[in-house]
């Protein structure tokens, strides 16, 4: 087993899962956003802000860190400059969990990054549908749900995962879920109660998923991405393939 954040003295309240599973993580960095080196590090790309102070008026202004071009305070207009930077742009974990860093994610309801965060709403899907969520018809039959502003904020200040074919951050009782893991058919034996993975598994994914677990591709080819609520202590989970 490898550690986890936790372990390591720098936990994350939506990532449980160990350190070797987070997308971007360096042990020892440069941070760019308070211009120091640092451990526990991430690296931030595509989808990704780093979050200025306007100097004027002090209102948090998310600068995209694949664009790494200044922007505009949207409350007094003032100019809010690009912090300076060679090679990869880079958070520490003191300042992600302060909010001046903003990894985006994709999920069960579409993309949430800055924009979204600022704005209270995903950026949602064609005909999403979301049972017990607010949606917001943003027209063209798409449609985005609307997530308390500080649970958006929280998802951004938490780290993404690896996966072969893109993250699905998932969702249970009005709020984003804890990453726990990639999980393997010894994973799922271990949480089942009396040792029966191949039902929890059915449970959490579907029935007809059932082929993954029984053709043994699971870690092999196929990868169950398994994520629990911190609320109700529900699992959920999604796959892709190698
Ligand atoms: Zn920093
Ligand atoms: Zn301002
Ligand atoms: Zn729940």
């Amino acid at each position: 087993m490898t550690k986890t954040f936790e372990a390591l003295g720098i936990p994350f309240p939506l990532f449980a899962a160990p350190v070797t599973q987070a997308r971007g993580y360096i042990n020892q960095g440069q941070c760019t956003v308070c211009n120091s080196s640092a451990e526990h590090c991430f690296r931030l790309g595509i989808g990704c802000f780093v979050v200025v102070p306007c100097s004027h008026c002090n209102t948090a202004v998310g600068l995209d860190a694949d664009d790494r071009v200044s922007g505009t305070c949207p409350e007094c207009g003032v100019t809010v400059p690009f912090p300076k930077a060679e090679g990869n742009i880079t958070t520490c974990y003191s300042c992600l969990r302060q909010g001046r860093a903003a990894i985006g994610k994709d999920s069960a309801f579409g993309m949430i990054s800055w924009q979204q965060a600022m704005e209270g709403v995903t950026h949602g899907a064609p005909e999403l549908e979301a049972q017990g969520y607010e949606l917001i018809d943003k027209g063209d039959d798409w449609y985005g749900v609307r997530l308390p502003k500080e649970l958006m904020l929280e998802l951004l200040r938490t780290p993404s995962y690896v996966t072969w074919q893109g993250d699905v951050w998932q969702f249970c009782c009005g709020a984003p879920m804890s990453f726990i893991g990639e999980w393997s058919k010894a994973d799922f034996n271990n949480a089942a109660q009396d040792g029966a993975g191949r039902a929890l598994f059915a449970q959490v994914m579907s029935e007809d998923a059932l082929m993954v677990w029984d053709r043994n591709d699971l870690g092999e080819g196929s990868y169950c991405y398994v994520f629990r609520c911190p609320g109700c202590k529900a699992l959920k989970a999604h796959m892709d393939m190698s």
